[in-house]
């Protein structure tokens, strides 16, 4: 399934949250779930009844819509969720933090995970010292994430660095002189910082 390249705003008005997809302007009073917060298009504001599997289903697309991925990378996560030890729904969220585009973002390195899986695939950091252009590795505690020597004079890691607001989660921890970071500890359900009921995507994904 292609990645959707739409208007971003209309995948949280469409959630009825912020899903914080734009850096800055989601802070800002700009964000339009601020101003109008109703579905997008012409129901939009009379949408009330919802099924069970709509819930299910509106659940699933959240995460999706929050990390940015598709159906079949969803399914694939899911999977592996499954077979892991402990809570599916928790492992879910796990796996999804620990992507490489998702903890250069909660690193600071990026201001939204949009921009964080672009500067992945463009090269521009190091993965424990080896390149890497794949946003979508899964990393491990002990895991270092750094940009790359050659990165450091462009435009765009500058603006970064001079805007670089700390990290978003405990989980990692930020070295700004060396613009690496270090996975300290495996991120925990507490750190996904959207309202998800998990449990409904295992309940849509083991029908
Ligand atoms: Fe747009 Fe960000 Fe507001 Fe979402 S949170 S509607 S992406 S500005």
């Amino acid at each position: 399934m292609a990645r959707y390249t739409g208007p971003v705003c209309r995948l949280c008005r469409r959630e009825g949250m912020k899903l914080y997809l734009k850096g800055d302007k989601c802070y800002s009073d700009k964000c339009p779930v601020t101003r109008r917060n109703y579905a997008p298009g012409q129901h939009g504001q009379g949408r009330k009844k919802v099924t069970e599997y709509g819930l299910q289903l509106r659940e699933k697309q959240k995460v999706r819509r929050f990390y940015g991925i598709n159906e079949s990378q969803m399914v694939k996560y899911f999977d592996m969720a499954d077979k892991m030890k402990g809570i599916t729904g928790e492992n879910l969220l796990k796996l999804l933090e620990l992507r490489l585009d998702n903890v250069v973002y909660r690193m600071g390195f990026a201001s939204s995970r949009a921009e964080a899986r672009q500067l992945v695939t463009h090269g521009h950091f190091l993965l424990n010292g080896e390149k890497v252009n794949i946003a979508s590795v899964i990393t491990n505690v002990g895991d270092v994430i750094q940009v790359k020597e050659k990165s450091r004079s462009s435009e765009k890691i500058k603006s970064i660095v001079e805007n670089h607001n700390g990290t978003t989660v405990p989980w990692v921890n930020v070295d700004l002189e060396q613009l690496k970071g270090t996975i300290v500890a495996e991120p925990t359900r507490e750190d996904v910082d959207i309202p998800v009921e998990e449990h409904l995507i295992v309940e849509l994904y083991s029908k």
